[in-house]
């Protein structure tokens, strides 16, 4: 047997190696990655082995990675002490097409005649990606087995490789690329160093930099929990989120069913979009057994969760997919869902262990939640528990959640009812407010110009519908004395109607206003003020809908009884007051924008009262 060995590469390998060399990743660096996941599962098969009791040569040698650089010869190597190929594993993992995924991307190719070159980037390639920066490859290594020796295998890419034995090598597989002119950069230690930190952190073997170490921080969420302390959580987060302080949340879950899923995620302390930091980005990265896949995965977690940091590992993920980007959609969407049911499951469960904690991180996050409630469909009811108001029942900065809102409901009670509000001491001088604290009916309060948006989204809690306070159908319990006779009233709604014209829609007699004279109704079910404030901020498209008001009046009111009398006495001072209360119930809606003309007429008013003898 002669004693170098010259073979071709399998036909199919050849037509790779082009299109790897060519087309394949955009991203060079990605090589690094590939051979040390190579080294890295070479590890993981030795530890196999040696737990299984198989003989191993030189078992003294723990598994590990080593990387050295030479700029000046322009080379990279990579050596691992894992488990080793013999002369027929070299042949047939690096010479010829064994495993799936690159089988699965040459029958891509078969059917296409012109491969797709965004299809081309789901398929894994590992070791032959070596070929992008490399214009020679030798491979020396040396099998666990005892009775083996070692090979020296080299190629130069296209044409074929050599294989002829190497005496004398440590157990394990040495890589060492001669790279190409314009690959050089990849012989920089610097550079090296920042590729292996970003992609390999988490490899749970030693990995070596000219000797430095560089993966540190162990990958603790494949670990059980029980088995992990709190700094190392806390030492962990300042890892992945950048951040010195500790998180507000951390949620560390396994699951298996449907998807083979391992999560550690983190809420940090403060919500960096108030700090007027702008949009945040998910920082949550995605890693198939402790390789990155995916830095600040896209689409792993709705848009309305993008301030959650942390890992998640799937093993799920093919091993044919190329790690350098994850291109299955349904995959992950299964995943999105599979994460977020858990987070909110999660937000529920600590609300219910710790309330105080709970609300300080609905405090920072209340308008994510919000925006979930708004723009997802899937996990609106999930999310409609997790929300939280001020209550009229309850103490201010008191919150409430809608559930126990309903178990405090009355049963002749059949909605929930909310009022929206600058702030708590508004609300209650709300004149729309007024025929729940006679009735007694517990009533939400809205500060968050947002909140009517997110009630129309939800619609419903648990059965019973969301009405906004304004738009209530509701009567007081009793009629009051000194109230105008049902058919003065109507008449003076006509007379009002008369004098104030177009200023306002209809006139109606009020059964629900206790201490304001009047009040202004939005006539528009669908539409109200604040909506329309809201729409005109965002500057929606479409003609801008006029608002119409309908007015209400309170007979059991003074005013509005003295009112009915003045305008048999005195027609112009009755109109003019009738105008300064339609202008004050305006006011007490937020709705009057220029109040000149009002301070004129009750200037002129209050001028008249003086000079009354
Ligand atoms: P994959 O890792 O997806 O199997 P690769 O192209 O990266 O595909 O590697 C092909 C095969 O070569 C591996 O499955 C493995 O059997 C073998 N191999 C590659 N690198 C090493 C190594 N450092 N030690 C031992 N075997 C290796
Ligand atoms: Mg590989």
């Amino acid at each position: 047997m002669s004693q170098n060995e010259t073979h071709h590469f399998q036909a199919e390998i050849q037509q790779l190696l082009d299109i790897v060399i060519h087309s394949l990743y955009t991203d060079k660096e990605i090589f690094v990655r590939e051979l040390i996941s190579n080294a890295a599962d070479a590890c993981e098969k030795l530890r196999f082995n040696q737990s299984s009791g198989t003989a191993v040569y030189q078992s003294e040698i723990a598994p590990g990675i080593s990387v050295t650089t030479d700029d000046k010869a322009g080379t990279i190597t990579i050596t691992d002490t894992g488990l080793g190929m013999t002369h027929g594993e070299l042949v047939e993992n690096l010479g010829t097409i064994a495993h799936s995924g690159t089988k699965a991307f040459l029958k891509q190719l078969t059917e296409d005649k012109k491969p797709d070159v965004g299809l081309i980037g789901q398929f894994g390639v590992g070791f032959y990606s070596a070929f992008m920066v490399a214009k020679k490859v030798t491979v020396l290594s040396r099998s666990f087995a005892p009775d083996e020796t070692g090979w020296q295998w080299t190629s130069e890419g296209m044409g074929g490789y050599e294989l002829a034995p190497a005496a004398e090598l440590p157990r394990g597989t040495k890589i060492t690329l001669e790279l190409k002119d314009d690959a050089k950069d990849f012989a920089q230690a610097a550079t090296v160093e920042r590729i292996i930190q970003r992609y390999s952190s988490f490899v749970p073997f030693p990995i070596e930099l000219n000797s430095k170490r560089l993966n540190t921080v162990q990958a603790i969420w494949a670990r059980n929990k029980n088995e992990i302390k709190e700094e190392e959580y806390n030492e962990f987060y300042t890892f992945v989120g950048h951040d010195h302080e500790k998180p507000l949340f951390r949620l560390h879950f396994s699951a298996d069913a449907p998807l083979a899923i391992q999560a550690l995620l983190f809420v940090p302390p403060r919500n960096f979009e108030t700090l007027g930091m702008g949009r945040m980005d998910s920082e949550v990265n995605l890693y198939c057994r402790k390789i990155l896949i995916q830095a600040k995965a896209k689409g792993l977690f709705p848009e309305w969760l993008r301030f959650l940091k942390g890992v998640v590992d799937s093993e799920d993920l093919p091993l044919n997919i190329s790690r350098e980007t994850m291109q299955d959609t349904s995959l992950m969407q299964k995943l999105n869902k599979v994460l977020t049911s858990r987070f909110l499951k999660f937000l529920d469960e600590q609300a219910e262990k710790d309330a105080a904690a709970y609300e300080k991180f609905y405090t920072e996050y209340q308008r994510f939640l919000k925006e979930g409630v708004v723009t997802d469909f899937t996990h609106k009811e999930a999310l409609g528990k997790l929300l939280r108001f001020e209550s009229s029942t309850l103490d201010a900065g008191k919150l409430t959640s809608l559930a126990d809102y309903v178990k405090r409901m009355p049963s002749e009670q059949k909605e929930i009812y909310c009022l929206l509000a600058a702030n708590r001491a508004a609300a209650e001088a709300s004149p729309y407010f007024e025929v729940f604290r006679e009735r007694k009916f517990e009533v939400l309060f809205f500060y968050d110009a947002w909140d009517e948006f997110v009630m129309e989204h939800l619609h419903t809690f648990d059965g019973k519908p969301l009405k906004l306070a304004e738009k209530a159908d509701l009567n007081l319990a009793a009629k009051k004395d000194g109230a105008l006779s049902e058919d003065a009233a109507k008449a003076l709604a006509q007379w009002l109607k008369e004098t104030l014209g177009d200023k306002v829609g209809e006139v109606r007699v009020s059964q629900r206003l206790v201490e304001s004279p009047a009040v202004i109704v939005d006539a528009d079910k669908f539409m109200t003020a604040n909506m329309r404030r809201l729409m005109k901020a965002m500057k929606q498209d479409g003609p801008e809908t006029a608002a119409r008001h309908d007015f209400e009046i309170n007979p059991a009111h003074p005013i509005i009884s003295r009112l009915d009398a003045m305008r048999q006495k005195d027609a112009a001072l009755a109109s003019s007051v009738a105008e300064q209360i339609l202008d004050n119930a305006r006011v007490a809606a937020g709705l009057l924008e220029d109040p000149r003309a009002m301070l004129t007429r009750l200037n002129q008013l209050l001028e008249k009262m003086l000079t009354k003898d």
